[in-house]
């Protein structure tokens, strides 16, 4: 394709978090819109948009390789678009280093993305990374198709500054989305078949808002008023800073069925000098109070989290506080990383790195004992009967796969429909995954 032709096909590839997956939506959609359709799987789109994630330092590398993957065998390179936090962080390296690039969009600005695909089809490339407070949503077409669990990003931002995080830079300030908006939102995704919505943030919990009265709420406010919606199923939130862990949500756990019986509240390391040194402003006592209060008024809730290995000046004994914090808290899932040095960080600067051999044997304990907490909580799971949300079709025929309450994969065999929620037994679990019965009564 030349690029003096408008690009008539699109293909939007996500890397990294949730929010990440829901900005690629509202791309795809943006495309939409301008009468753009889908590339099919394995076939090559007019326009690529690479929204990248910036968290780590492989997710760059794996940007630059993408973008050398997209060169066709005939030499012709598609309309490329680098978005995403990587966009934001190193928009003009980008452009130079790599010049089949003719679009840098951040995170907040790719409400613009269809001005500047016209641009760059007539020639101009172009780079767009304002950050204006959560602007970009008013520019955004109303929702489309969706599938039976669908996210949405009701928070973005973070003032918190960990000593390692790029966010606060690639992301900006906390800003919380209206609640209307939200209200609004979130019919138009159950009208278009969603029955679980999951409320994202960077801080998810540090939502705050104002309801139709003008009473200013919280995250559990939000809660409450999207668990009016009739067809809505399930509710699910994150992530959670402990910091923001206020005891109105905690209590929304025992107080809204809707609400399911899942924290992700990351702790990062169970040594309270290192957190320290992260600046996460809370201790692993602190930790263990928050998750003691939501487990009293939800016996049943899964933990989950995340932690990083090797933070600089972390010592062996400090790591073995993790390990022991894992054992202690009995995780049902977590994400664990080595740590990143990211360039302008706190961190970056810090003495006594912590050489990669280390990290790598760090990481392997941690993953060993995060891997039997996990397989602990789910055979403790076998024997229960729970509901299950059908998301997808398994590998075999008449195989379903959905999510119980736990955010556990289940696997059955049933007459059922995407979407339904069914009444399962648990009856067998491995480390990733659980295989259940349906009770064949429908429950939705
Ligand atoms: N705001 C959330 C919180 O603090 O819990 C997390 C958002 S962050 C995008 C997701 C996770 O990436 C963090 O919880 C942390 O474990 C990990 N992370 C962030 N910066 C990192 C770095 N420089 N190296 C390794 N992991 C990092
Ligand atoms: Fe990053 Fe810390 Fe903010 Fe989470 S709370 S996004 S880890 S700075």
């Amino acid at each position: 394709m030349s690029h003096n032709s408008a690009p008539k096909t699109y293909k939007v590839k996500s890397f990294g978090c949730q929010m990440n997956v829901y900005d690629g939506e509202r791309m795809a959609e943006l495309l939409a819109d301008q009468g753009m359709t889908a590339a099919p799987e394995g076939a090559d789109a007019d326009l690529v948009v690479l929204n990248t994630c910036h968290i780590r330092e492989k997710a760059v590398d794996r940007v630059y390789s993408d973008i050398g993957r997209l060169k066709r065998d005939d030499g012709s390179v598609p309309l490329i678009a680098v978005a995403g936090c990587v966009a934001q962080a190193e928009g003009e390296e980008i452009m130079a280093r790599a010049p089949s690039v003719k679009m840098v969009v951040g995170p907040q600005a790719y409400h613009r993305l269809p001005d500047m695909v016209r641009d760059a089809a007539a020639g101009r490339p172009s780079t767009d990374t304002d950050m204006p407070a959560a602007t970009k949503f008013a520019h955004l077409p109303a929702r489309r198709r969706t599938g039976a669990s669908a996210f949405l990003t009701v928070q973005e931002g973070c003032d918190k500054f960990c000593t390692y995080c790029v966010v606060p830079y690639t992301r900006g300030a906390e800003v919380s989305r209206p609640y209307a908006d939200l209200i609004d939102e979130a019919a138009r995704l159950v009208d278009s078949g969603a029955r679980e919505i999951t409320l994202l943030g960077q801080n998810v919990n540090a939502w705050t808002g104002e309801d139709a009265k003008g009473r200013k709420v919280g995250l559990d406010g939000l809660i409450r008023a999207l668990a009016a919606l009739p067809d809505l199923a399930r509710i699910r939130y994150t992530t959670s800073h402990p910091n923001d862990m206020t005891m109105a949500l905690i209590e929304a756990h025992a107080s809204v069925p809707k609400l399911m019986p899942f924290l992700h509240l990351p702790v990062q390391a169970g040594s309270d000098r290192v957190l320290k040194a992260m600046n996460r402003s809370h201790t692993v006592e602190s930790y263990l109070r928050i998750l003691e209060q939501v487990r009293a008024v939800r016996p049943d809730i899964a933990l989950s989290g995340d932690f990083i290995v090797g933070f600089p000046g972390e010592t062996d004994a400090e790591f073995d506080e993790t390990v022991r914090l894992v054992e202690t808290v009995g995780y049902a899932q977590c994400f664990s990383f080595k740590y990143s040095p990211r360039l302008g960080t706190p961190a970056a600067a810090m003495g006594d790195q912590i050489a990669p051999e280390v990290m790598d044997e760090r990481l392997q304990r941690l993953q060993a004992a995060l891997n039997r907490t996990q397989l602990a909580f789910n055979q403790a799971s076998v024997g229960k009967s729970c509901e299950v949300l059908v998301e997808r079709r398994g590998k075999l025929p008449g195989q379903w796969l959905g999510k119980s309450p736990w955010l556990q994969s289940v696997h059955f065999f049933a007459d059922v429909t995407l979407g339904d929620v069914v009444d399962v037994t648990l009856i067998e679990a491995g480390p990733n995954s659980l295989s259940g019965r349906p009770t064949m009564q429908m429950v939705a």
